[in-house]
């Protein structure tokens, strides 16, 4: 059980200190207790936690989301990742009249039912087919292909002719562990998707101010028809997020016949720690990117070196500071290369690093995060800490 953090650091029940390298599965871009982000919660608390009416920060909220996302016109929020795609994807299937989504092995939506097959997150971790609760009739309209692989998705467009609603991804995929898309992959879906009139949603719940402040849409220049955030954009509290032209969010009621709705939906809390994260973000984007990604990078390879020089096979990805590190030789590009990766050295690296003080996620598919608040000694002392942990395990 953790108790409290600072900055980069988190301490358990017992009182050990970790480096925190999960940040609350994403969030925590600037690390905990970010000053400009406590204090923003703690003046909107005082103004009242909630009223079931908007408020001026949703507003300015919303404003930030949009001039950092040119794809998305209009934002509705809600309050988390899993409301976010639950409600794109019925969006998307009203405005085509069609029954049938895309889904991509290994990349996980959140926990609605029809998002629930072949998932990544604690789904992969556990190696389950999907949920128990979800009956096979509540999923027969879910396609789920393996990622990376332009082809399947061609195939499914033919056999699935006009039936097609949406295909929803993870721009990079940060739920098998880091994956990032193959050159040229996005494109292509973002191609067929137009050519066969299916909606392109980008779930960017992880990836959005994330792996640069405009998402995986503004790294690889695509525009996706919807796009759904949470995560960052919550700064540490619930907040999730789905956007894009007006002429589909204004189908979404009061004005169109598309249903949803949330009591807490914009909370001011929430709403005030997101847009001080962002403003922060957003202020200093042109350093903290660079900064944090070249961070990454150092740690990234010097883990990934200090496995090499005991033996031990290891694949590195990367994209900005989302990361992993996959025990195994071979290129990890999709589900079925990341599987057969080694767990149980995993499990030996992980438990190691706990007890050196290092909190990576406890799955060999969850990605890694950093945030603004490590320090270069920080990856160091990580570095130091994996070396003797790799020399353990090869002795
Ligand atoms: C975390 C995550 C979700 C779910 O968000 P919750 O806030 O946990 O419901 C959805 N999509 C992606 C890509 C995520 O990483």
């Amino acid at each position: 059980m953790i108790v409290s953090g600072q900055g980069a650091r988190m301490t358990d029940a017992d009182g050990n200190r970790y480096i925190d390298y999960v940040l609350s599965w994403g969030p925590l871009m600037l690390g905990h207790c970010a000053p400009e982000v406590v204090e923003a919660v703690i003046e909107a608390a005082h103004k009242g936690t909630s009223f079931g009416a908007s408020t001026p920060a949703e507003a300015d909220l919303a404003e930030q989301v949009i001039e950092a996302f040119p794809s998305m016109e209009k934002v509705r929020f809600v309050s988390s990742g899993t409301e976010a795609t639950m409600s794109a994807i019925r969006l998307a299937r009203a405005a085509t009249s069609r029954k049938y989504i895309v889904k991509f092995e290994g990349c996980y939506h959140g926990h609605s039912d029809a998002l629930l097959v072949k998932a990544g997150s604690g789904v992969a971790t556990f190696g389950i087919p999907g949920s128990a609760g979800v009956p096979e009739e509540f999923v027969k309209f879910t396609l789920a292909l393996p990622y990376n692989n332009v082809a399947a998705l061609e195939e499914a467009f033919a056999k699935f002719k006009d039936q097609i609603a949406c295909v929803i991804i993870e721009p990079v995929v940060g739920n098998m562990g880091c994956v990032p898309p193959k050159p040229g992959y996005l494109e292509a879906v973002r191609s067929l998707t137009a050519r066969e009139g299916s909606l392109l949603i980008f779930d960017e719940v992880m990836t959005g101010f994330r792996v640069s402040y405009g998402g995986a849409q503004e790294l690889y220049n695509i525009k996706p028809d919807l796009t759904t955030l949470g995560k960052v954009i919550g700064g540490g509290l619930p907040v999730g997020a789905y956007g894009g032209p007006a002429t589909l969010m204004n189908q979404i009621s009061p004005l169109g016949p598309v249903y949803q709705a949330g009591t807490l939906s914009g909370n001011p809390l929430a709403m005030a720690a997101g847009l001080a994260m962002l403003k922060t973000l957003g202020t200093g984007r042109k350093t903290i990117y660079p900064a944090l990604n070249a961070l990454a990078g150092k740690l990234v390879a010097g883990v990934s070196e200090a496995a090499r020089a005991n033996g031990i096979a290891i694949t590195s990805n990367q994209v900005g500071s989302m990361f992993t590190w996959f025990f195994t030789d071979h290129e990890v590009f999709d589900w079925d290369t990341a599987a057969p990766c080694n767990t149980e050295l995993f499990g030996r690296f992980h438990r190691g690093m706990l007890d050196a003080g290092v909190w990576l996620p406890p799955s060999q598919f969850e990605a890694a995060f950093l945030s603004t608040a490590h320090t270069a000694t920080d990856i160091d002392d990580t570095i130091a800490a994996a070396r003797a942990v790799f020399a353990g395990i090869h002795g």
